[in-house]
């Protein structure tokens, strides 16, 4: 974001050489009413590196507004997550707290004649609005006087009225070409118990009065949101103005960022977890930052991918390609190389004295030696990948084992197959192979080239393993959204690793299969896969 430029740092440019302001204060505004998710990332880096850029604060502002949606689980996990992506808020507040001030402002609103309590239903209000070609219709109560509104706005509060009995509506103009400013409701009355305010209120400001109240404030300078309340600014303005706020912060919208096959929005997400399609918001398969904070990614590639994803006014729709890109250019530097097999085939080695079990050493990451080494054993009884076997080699281009064919097992000694075994189905359910003394890994061995190097585990050492390979969630696609989920997104296997994994609780690169990390709700060894080694997006 520093080399970069871009609209918004332009503005906020502006704004410090005129000496509009000294300070930059940005906030992040989530709604507690679910996880968040990876294109909450972009908000997030937004408003936190634009401000920091220029020795600004940012605060975190839990827009909680509406009752029935909202809970202190949802607060947590905000938390917890931009705690995670290494975010500092400057505070951390509520819009709750600033009820009693919402209300002052409404009434000043209805004293100054500009909010009336209208008792048409939801269906008239909607139904006299008008379209884009046709004005609306004003409300029969919109010339209460001041003296009626205030009686009556203090009864809606004093719970007199029922739900939908009476709403509190902005006067504006019921011709304006913008729908927004065409009377909107401002307050609405619920019966809904508060996650923090409990039963003190039963009437809750809509968001668009709510919010520009929430930034003026706070001193918010620059209130950075998304496309999609573009068309709300100007009623961003009036509310501030009108209310006769002190401060003056300013909207200014960027593009939403969304993911190609990726669910980017919490409501249906929400669906995922309330119809139980996933095991939680933190299902290592979610596009929530706990979803994938438990799946392995890192808070650098998340961040990284946001920055490559550029900051622009349109919202934007990227390949998923990039996002995982991001993720391997960062695994890449700091895991350590695991061999593991995920199809386990077992191999005798019947050269190899039983009963022996060779220690061999070697690094942890050959390309960073600073991660130290790691200890892999040999013996008798070993376990290769079934896909690393074939018993006839087809053509020139298999690199790796068939019968009467010679290959390398890493770190270790070329093995060459001469027999296998079936069972009673005619599966091969092993193999026999001889070892080479004289190619043991770190002798200069030249004599002969084996047909292609793969992994290995020694089966008395090998720690058995529960790998979950992960799959799109959802599809993109003209389909209803439960038609669009992917049966297959979550495959299990069985199989082995390596013992030098044994203590490995962080991302880990098993060679050739992919990146891993220990699955952090499962008590025993499971592996879930970050991502593959390569992209299969090309397939
Ligand atoms: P959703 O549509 O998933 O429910 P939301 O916008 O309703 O998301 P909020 O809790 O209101 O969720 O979001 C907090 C902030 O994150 C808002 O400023 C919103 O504009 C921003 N945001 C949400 N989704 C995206 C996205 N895909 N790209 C960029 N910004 C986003
Ligand atoms: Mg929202």
């Amino acid at each position: 974001m520093k080399d970069q430029s871009n609209f918004i740092k332009t503005i906020m440019i502006q704004d410090l050489e005129s000496g509009k302001h000294k300070e930059i204060l940005t906030r992040f505004p989530p709604e507690p009413n679910g996880f968040l998710h990876i294109g909450h990332a972009r908000a997030l880096t937004i408003n936190f590196e634009l401000a920091a850029l220029f020795n600004g604060k940012t605060n975190l502002r839990f827009d909680d507004t509406n009752p029935e949606a909202e809970d202190v689980r949802y607060v947590n996990s905000i938390i917890e997550d931009i705690n995670w992506l290494g975010f500092k808020p400057d505070k951390v507040l509520y819009a709750s707290d600033y009820f009693q001030e919402m209300y002052e402002r409404a009434v000043l609103l209805i004293k100054r004649g500009l909010a009336y309590v209208d008792d048409q239903t939801a269906e008239e209000i909607s139904a006299t609005r008008g379209n884009v070609t046709t004005p609306g219709v004003n409300s029969p109560y919109r010339d209460r006087t001041v003296e009626e509104n205030l009686k009556l706005f203090n009864e809606m509060k004093e719970g007199k009225y029922a739900e939908g009995e009476k709403v509190l509506r902005a006067k504006i103009d019921m011709a304006s070409p913008n729908m927004n400013m065409r009377d909107p409701v401002i307050y609405r009355i619920t019966f809904a118990e508060h996650y923090r305010t409990g039963n003190k209120w039963c009437i809750y400001p809509l968001y668009d009065f709510a919010h520009p109240i929430e930034d003026a404030i706070e001193g918010i300078t620059h209130s950075l949101c998304s496309l999609e309340f573009e068309d709300h600014r100007p009623l961003y303005d009036w509310v501030v103005e009108e209310t006769q706020m002190e401060s003056v912060p300013r909207q200014i919208e960027f593009g939403r960022l969304n993911i190609e096959n990726t669910v980017m929005s919490k409501r249906y997400l929400k669906i995922l977890v309330d119809e139980k399609r996933v095991t939680g918001w933190d299902d290592p398969r979610m596009p929530t930052l706990s979803g994938l904070r438990r799946r392995g990614y890192t808070p650098e590639a998340i961040k990284n991918f946001i920055i490559s994803t550029g900051l622009s006014k349109n919202n934007s729709t990227v390949a998923a390609d990039m996002l995982e890109a991001a993720l391997r250019d960062d695994l890449q530097l700091k895991t350590p190389k695991i061999m593991g097999v995920i199809n386990p085939l077992k191999v005798t080695v019947t050269n190899y004295p039983e009963g022996k079990v060779e220690k061999l050493t070697t690094f942890l990451n050959p390309q960073d030696e600073s991660m130290g080494e790691k200890t892999i054993y040999f013996s008798r009884h070993l376990y290769i990948d079934r896909d690393d076997f074939i018993l006839e080699k087809p053509n020139k281009h298999w690199k790796r084992l068939a019968k009467g064919i010679e290959v390398r097992l890493y770190n270790a000694y070329f093995i060459a197959c001469h027999d296998v075994v079936y069972d009673e189905d005619g599966e091969i359910v092993e193999i026999l192979v001889t070892y080479d003394e004289k190619t043991k890994s770190g002798t200069d061995f030249n004599e002969r080239k084996p047909n292609g190097t793969i992994q290995y585990v020694e089966a008395t050492t090998a720690l058995k393993t529960t790998f979950n390979l992960f799959g799109p969630l959802v599809f993109d696609g003209e389909e209803s959204f439960l038609e669009r989920i992917n049966p297959n997104s979550w495959e299990v296997k069985e199989g082995y690793i390596e013992h030098a994994a044994k203590d490995i609780k962080e991302q880990m690169q098993l060679m050739r299969i992919g990146y891993f990390i220990q699955d952090s709700k499962s008590e025993e060894r499971v592996l879930n896969r970050i991502v593959e080694l390569r992209s299969s997006f090309k397939k």
